[in-house]
């Protein structure tokens, strides 16, 4: 295993980010290889925990020669953002500067060339972050980008076209769900991973071994060494599925039997009203139609004070709020419904 480190030019002179990259050198160069990268929001930690405790496991199947497939790990891919901090808190889902999500404005190229990538010299110092992760996930036949949600299952964000393909990715991960989405116009890092090879024909796109989703690790606050220690396992099993790394030991994984649906069955439940939040529903739970999925307390103590949110379709609690005050029109919690939602937009992945 090789580590290196990656230094990214900042917005002032006398100013760089930096973040270190480790390498297993596959022995089958007809392997799959895989690049694996967490925390490009910078305070979700659940990937960055798994990576952690994979690392050790990738570090004995190199010791035993099992790595076949080419391994690049970034296990903290966004210093930019581990670093920003406003009036106390951490702010790592949007670069202060520019006030871009870092899961946003990746370049959607044409092709899976690097050659293709914009020159960002003299751009912000997030937009060369950007252009330098893709530039080293680029050519991974399997990309994994690690975040989490506020509250929420374990889930995947998968492309369409690798549907249902990538099955036995979602079995070995042991995940609750997976969206399927079908057109990135925002360019999130998952998209620029995948919609490179949209226009190839097949033979060279090879969607029935690729692999590319937002991997969704539940909530922020799921930071936690018992999850941190399965979901290393999980990942581990997928690289062993997929043949990146040989382990005999391990069984094939079953068939998925988790959730599965489109894009345009989540209902995102905005709040009627700002206040305080009194949820009835709580991740992975199963709701009925009109079922009371929260209580805003707009006015306290006040008759008419409180406003009654309710499902408007059967269907599966994703994700919610991991705080409790709310404004009008935020997302309250994400449903997925059993079918399409009254305000369906097919598209790109929320993270
Ligand atoms: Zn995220």
């Amino acid at each position: 295993m090789q580590k290196s480190i990656e230094r990214i030019a900042g917005d002032s002179e006398g100013h760089s980010y930096e973040f270190p990259v480790f390498r297993f050198q596959g022995t089958d160069k007809a392997a799959p290889s895989a690049y694996l990268q967490a925390a490009l929001h910078a305070g979700e930690l659940p990937g960055v925990v798994a990576i952690d405790a994979l690392m050790p496991m990738l570090e004995k199947a190199e010791a035993e020669g099992r790595i076949k497939g080419s391994i690049t790990v970034v296990p903290q891919a966004n210093p930019i953002g581990r670093a920003q901090y406003h009036f106390g808190e951490h702010q790592g889902r949007f670069h202060l500067g520019t006030r871009t999500n870092f899961n946003r404005g990746f370049p959607l190229l044409a092709a899976p060339d690097v050659e293709l990538l914009p020159d960002t010299t003299l751009g912000t110092a997030d937009q060369r972050l950007k252009t330098r992760l893709l530039q080293l996930s680029i050519g991974h036949d399997i990309v994994l980008d690690l975040h989490c949600d506020d509250e929420g299952l374990a889930y995947l964000y998968v492309h369409a076209s690798l549907w249902p393909a990538m099955a036995d990715c979602a079995a070995a991960m042991g995940v609750d769900a997976v969206i399927l989405w079908d057109e990135d116009t925002d360019g999130t890092f998952e998209g620029a991973s995948i919609t490179p090879y949209l226009n190839l024909p097949a033979e060279v796109a090879r969607f029935d071994r690729r692999v590319a989703t937002t991997v969704e690790y539940r909530g922020i606050l799921d930071v936690d060494g018992a999850l941190a220690g399965a979901d290393a396992e999980g990942l581990y099993r997928l690289l062993v599925a997929r043949g990146v790394v040989q382990d005999q030991a391990l069984s094939t994984p079953g068939s998925f039997t988790g959730l599965v649906a489109p894009l345009e069955n989540i209902d995102m439940m905005p709040a009627p009203r700002a206040g305080a939040v009194l949820y009835k529903v709580k991740p992975g739970d199963r709701v009925a139609e009109g079922a009371l999925l929260a209580t805003i307390v707009h006015a306290p103590g006040e008759a008419g004070g409180r406003t009654q949110l309710f499902a408007p379709q059967a269907g599966i609690i994703l994700t919610r709020r991991s705080r409790r005050i709310i404004r009008a029109g935020e997302g309250l919690l994400k449903l997925v419904g059993d079918r399409k939602s009254a305000d369906a937009r097919s598209g790109t992945l929320e993270d």
